[in-house]
């Protein structure tokens, strides 16, 4: 008999969702995390989409506890010199909006929420795994401890241990278009009557984002070329603060404005997909996972694999399936949501960050970036309703390009009838 059905190391969003799931099922779990909880994760500057939420919903995970006194935010703008777009969130599940959350609340309530279900413990790194012949069947942690269990699942992040002791393979690894990002949260900042996701830049290589967070704070967060946000040690502050200083309509909204948090981030973001499993083991969220942020999808993947994970294991505690054809059908359902996802981050990180428009496309890519009905699937995508190669369908991008010079026609109208 061994100590517990499930460890879970890794106690944020893919680890406390997965024991929550496992738990509710009737699971004996333990999740175990490395930080004291509430605390900061390593680094993430975060947007959470209604995907997210809906998946939130499922586990009872209280919107108001995650999401407490943060702004609803229904509009997106890209504010950059000669392209000003607006994305409205588009419903879903009764939701229109979106939250730049806290991430320490946040984390802290989808961690209390797991705790309504399974044991846990904060401040428990492992160090290793515990083997029998080639199985896991369990952990040990930086205090000696030995702890046994039927699987461990690796929910620890980008840079897991878990990972690294099965020596999971890594595959469709992206190297190309290296980004650092850094970001830090500021009071003080009024953009706009309503709350605001704000996009600005990125012909210089590297792009802004400010989103009205939790408490009346706001986030600003720098990312780009990893070979371009490159400061010398000991500097990020005066770096991040005079790249955004050097914007004129940015540092408008520094006048009154006082940064309240260092600042953060992370140098060349990895992307990746890793083994998901093997015997005694399996790897969720990031530790399975991992893109470039400017999509902001990594929260909604780390809680879509834990659902699907899940899954795998109830099915085969429940003996409908042997542990290799769970781990496949977990494979191939991440696989199905996450792929083209992947695939349209990773383009998008290199149209926007690293490639030059060439001047004849300047036009007609501003005009369906204007265009409303484009903009509404771009939003479909970013909530997940869609699937990004679904966005552009011939009649979607001939109709744009038929309404964007007509719409620059009526602007035309409008300014010279205002002379
Ligand atoms: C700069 C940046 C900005 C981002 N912005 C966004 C965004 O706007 N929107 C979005 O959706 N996503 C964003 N992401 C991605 C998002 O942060 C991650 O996808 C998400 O946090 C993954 O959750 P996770 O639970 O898998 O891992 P993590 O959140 O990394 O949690 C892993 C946990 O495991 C614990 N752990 C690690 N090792 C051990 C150990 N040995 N023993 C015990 N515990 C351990 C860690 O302490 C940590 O708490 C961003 C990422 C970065 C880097």
């Amino acid at each position: 008999m061994r100590d517990y059905d499930v460890i879970v190391v890794g106690g944020r969003p893919a680890g406390a969702t997965l024991a929550a799931r496992l738990g509710q099922a009737g699971m004996k779990v333990l999740l175990l995390e490395r930080s004291a909880m509430p605390s900061l994760p390593s680094a993430s500057s975060p947007i959470i989409y209604a995907s997210t939420m809906s998946l939130l919903d499922e586990i009872g995970a209280d919107e108001t506890a995650y999401a407490r006194n943060t702004p609803k935010i229904r509009r997106m703008v890209n504010a950059s010199p000669g392209l000003d777009t607006e994305l409205r969130i588009p419903m879903l599940d009764g939701r229109d909006y979106a939250y730049a959350i806290d991430r320490e609340r946040f984390d802290h309530a989808l961690w209390e929420n797991a705790l309504r279900h399974v044991e846990g413990r904060d401040k428990f790194a492992i160090v290793d795994l515990l083997w029998e012949r080639e199985r896991v069947v369990g952990v040990i942690g930086a205090n000696g401890e030995h702890i046994s269990a039927d699987l461990v699942v690796g929910a620890d992040g980008r840079f897991s241990t878990v990972a690294r002791k099965v020596g999971a393979e890594e595959h469709d690894v992206v190297e190309q278009y290296p980004t650092s990002i850094y970001y830090a949260y500021w009071k003080g900042i009024k953009q706009a009557d309503e709350p605001v996701a704000l996009a600005y830049g990125q012909e210089f290589g590297y792009g802004f984002l400010v989103m009205d967070s939790a408490d009346e704070t706001t986030v600003i967060a720098i990312e780009g070329q990893a070979e371009l946000l490159n400061p010398e040690p000991g500097k990020t502050a005066e770096f991040y603060e005079a790249l955004i200083r050097q914007q004129p309509p940015l540092n408008a909204l520094l006048t009154q404005a006082e940064r309240i948090t260092d600042v953060r981030g992370m140098r060349r973001v990895g992307n990746l997909y890793r083994q998901p499993g093997g015997a005694g083991w399996a790897l969720v969220g990031d530790a399975y996972h991992q893109k470039d942020p400017i999509d902001g999808q990594g929260i909604y993947d780390a809680v879509f694999t834990a659902k699907m994970l899940a899954q795998a294991i109830l099915d085969w505690r429940s003996g409908k399936k042997l542990w290799g054809e769970a781990l496949a059908a977990y494979d191939a359902a991440v696989r199905r949501e996450t792929y083209p996802m992947y695939g349209s981050t990773l383009e998008r990180v290199r149209g926007s960050l690293y490639d030059k428009t060439p001047a004849w496309a300047v036009t007609p890519l501003r005009w369906l970036a204007q265009d409303t009905l484009t903009m509404e699937r771009f939003g479909m995508v970013l909530t997940r309703q869609i699937k990004p190669n679904r966005v552009m369908t011939p009649t979607l991008v001939l109709g744009a390009l038929l309404r964007g010079p007509l719409r620059d026609f009526s602007r035309f109208l409008d300014r010279e009838s205002r002379r």
